[in-house]
Parts: structure tokens; sequence; C-alpha cells
């Protein structure tokens, strides 16, 4: 558990893992149609007013799932649950172990930002909400 969470405190937030993934999505951008978005072969719901834009920190509520939230293929026991700390909703490992700043967050002693662990689906909202915002700016 500790290994991990020194790794994800090296995942900055462009990384190039990142941008990979920017280009991985920029296709599914383009026909971007209804607010929808994809991961694998799940299909989700855009929202501008999701309040993950706006948190100022961990997301206190938590949402047990017998199907990883990202995903939605791996079982979960309550052994294996990782909670994202930005929905709340229980993930699989492998869909939850990244990190990034709470939005509205206060800065810390150290000047800088508090993070939270977040799950993938939340992860790729922000990815999709800063490419609209982009690709709004430029029209
Ligand atoms: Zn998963
Ligand atoms: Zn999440």
């Amino acid at each position: 558990m500790v290994e991990t969470d020194k790794e994800a405190l090296l995942d900055t937030d462009v990384s190039m893992e990142m941008e990979a993934e920017i280009e991985e999505i920029d296709e599914e951008i383009k026909s971007f149609k209804m607010n929808e978005f994809k991961i694998g072969n799940q299909n989700f719901i855009f929202n501008a007013e999701d309040p993950i834009f706006t948190c100022t920190g961990e997301k206190k509520e938590k949402r047990e799932l017998n199907d990883c939230g990202t995903c939605k293929i791996v079982s979960l026991t309550k052994k294996t649950m990782v909670f994202c700390q930005f929905c709340g909703d229980a993930n699989c490992k492998d869909c939850c172990n990244k990190n990034r700043f709470y939005p509205r967050a206060k800065l810390d002693n150290n000047g800088e930002k508090p993070r939270g662990r977040i799950c993938k689906l939340c992860d790729r909202k922000f990815l999709v909400r800063a490419i609209l915002l982009e690709s709004q700016a430029k029209v």
C-alpha cells in the first residue's frame, strides 16, 4: 500500500502516459456526441456539472459496489475495493491507481494543493473536460 502511494505521488498530471491517453481519446472526442465517452467497452455520460470538478477534498461518502465502478468487469469484495476519493465509488485496484489535485482545495502548509486517489472514470472526466474547454476556446 505504501509502495503504490509513493508511485502515485511521482505521477504528475501531465505525464507521458497522459499524452498517450489524450491521443487515444482524441479520436473519441471527434465523434463526441450527446456527451458520451467510452472507457474500454463501457459508455459513460459526461456531465460538466459533476461535483468532482469543484470538490475541495476527499469525498467522505463511500459507495460499495459488486463490480468495479470503472471497468464493471472485476468483481469486488470488501477486501479488494479501492475507493475513489473524488466520486467515492468502489473500484478495482487497477482502475484506481492515479492521483490528482482536488480542484478547489486550499493550499497546504507546503504551498501545495492536496491530492486524492482517483479512479479512471473520474480521471477521464477531467481529461474530457480539459479537451472540451480547449476546443471551445478555439471556436
Ligand atoms: Zn476496474
Ligand atoms: Zn471516481
